[in-house]
């Protein structure tokens, strides 16, 4: 496989994520709210977000899968992971999110498949305010419009890894986001 290229950098992203979270301090002031990781590629950049809310906030977890069968590593790499478009939620949130703020806390947001279908889930739920932040933003590749409300960095179309974004699980450790060659 190509080597690895860097496309933001450790300092960068802790910039963004600092004023991100100022963002939600001020949008959410006296408030409490809950943020929720899409699991395992949001856990760093929640983990990281946090220390800069100054709220009152608790966390939970998410884990979604996609029906059908995942592709190899490979084929994820040149042609992405949206055969099926069907999702489902194979972990819950342990907590009831009725009358509170949620802020839906992802990796990238690419097709739109996934965070379209945990707005639905979750406005179903009737939280008092839900919002969602990303990191990353692929708007070229979407198929569904959704617009996160807090959006970090929007990048082109090349499979990333890094900050919490795997590639056969690899990789979710590096420090900065990488691109992988598709070729
Ligand atoms: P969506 O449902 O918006 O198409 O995709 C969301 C999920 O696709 C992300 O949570 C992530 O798991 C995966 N994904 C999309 N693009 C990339 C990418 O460039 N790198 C990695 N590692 N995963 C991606």
């Amino acid at each position: 496989m190509a080597a690895l290229k860097v496309l933001l950098s450790r300092e960068d992203i802790a910039q963004k994520v600092a004023e991100i979270g100022a963002k939600i301090t001020r949008d959410f002031a006296g408030e409490s709210i809950v943020l929720i990781g899409v699991l395992k590629g949001a856990t760093i950049f929640l983990s990281d977000l946090a220390r800069h809310i100054e709220l009152d906030a608790s966390f939970d977890f998410i884990a979604v899968s996609s029906y059908g069968n995942r592709p190899s590593p490979d084929q994820e790499l040149k042609a992405g992971w949206d055969s099926t478009g069907e999702v489902r939620l194979a972990k819950d949130v342990d907590q009831s999110v009725k009358d509170k703020i949620i802020i839906l806390v992802e990796d990238i947001l690419d097709t739109g498949l996934t965070l379209t279908y945990l707005k639905q889930l979750f406005l179903s739920r009737q939280p008092k305010e839900l919002r969602i932040a990303t990191l990353l933003d692929k708007p070229s590749r979407r198929k569904l419009a959704l617009e996160a409300d807090y959006v970090g960095f929007t990048i082109p179309d090349e499979f990333v890894v890094g900050y919490g974004l795997d590639y056969a699980e690899r990789y979710r450790n590096l420090p900065d986001v990488c691109i992988i060659p598709r070729d």
